[in-house]
């Protein structure tokens, strides 16, 4: 209390003594490493048939340990959902559209949507727990395996485009699980080849560019086009209305 005192007074208004120049100071260091891994196969063409997009959880059925979700593409009032936390208006659409999902879909979102190699906006993710364990709280550890096929429609052709993917992660990694999570991405694609539902392989495993303004929307979902060429939408896989 004292020294406050002495700083208000007028007669010590002098400078303080210059502070020695410190190099070094005491330091605790805190460090989190986080690492997340993502496989996509290519995409096969499955026909332009909703029954056939019906039938793709029973595909990953038997690869998965736990029972295969579903999770629909985001809708339209959450297109710019995202699980970044620091994206706080993203995350909080996110958290909207997926506040009914799983704790092992809701992983899988998390690692295959921050590694880009889902694109919620018109995937549909079939998605199960593939190897590895959950936690008492259900989440699937860093070392599990989760993933499954996702599919979306092709804009030109109409048809189904699948791809097998699978992804792990998170405070850790280990040596294994590259080879174990190579080896399921494989079997998930085979799958697809033994369905008998596959007409081959498809020339472009993506969606061509989302988001460019095209003015062509969906009636049936409101999906916006990113190219002024779709026919179908890649969302919903119905027929594109055109203004002329
Ligand atoms: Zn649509």
């Amino acid at each position: 209390m004292s020294f406050l005192r002495r700083k208000k007074s007028p007669e010590t208004a002098a400078p303080p003594p210059p502070t020695p120049m410190q190099e070094e100071v005491t330091a605790q260091e805190y460090l989190l490493r986080l690492s997340f891994v993502a496989r996509s196969s290519d995409g096969l063409r499955l026909p332009a048939d909703p029954s056939v997009a019906a039938a793709i959880p029973a595909i990953v059925e038997p690869l998965s340990s736990t029972t295969v979700e579903t999770v629909e593409p985001l809708p339209l009032e959450y297109s710019d959902a995202s699980p970044a936390i620091e994206r706080f208006n993203e995350v909080q659409q996110w958290v909207l559209a997926r506040r009914d999902v799983s704790p092992i879909g809701r992983h899988g979102l998390y690692v295959l949507e921050m590694t880009d190699a889902l694109d919620m906006t018109v995937d549909t993710f079939a998605c199960g727990l593939l190897h590895g364990d959950v936690d008492t709280s259900g989440y699937p550890e860093y070392n599990a395996i989760v993933g499954g096929l996702a599919t979306h429609w092709d804009e030109l052709s109409g048809e189904l485009i699948v791809r097998a993917v699978v992804g792990w992660g998170g405070k850790g990694l280990r040596g294994d699980t590259e080879r174990i999570g190579q080896k399921i991405l494989s079997s998930l694609y085979q799958q697809v080849l033994a369905s008998g539902y596959s007409l081959g392989a498809a020339e472009q495993a993506r969606v061509p560019a989302i988001g460019g303004r095209s003015g062509l929307t969906c009636a049936h979902c409101g999906f916006e086009a990113g190219s002024a060429s779709a026919f179908y939408c890649p969302k919903c896989g119905m027929r594109m209305s055109r203004g002329s």
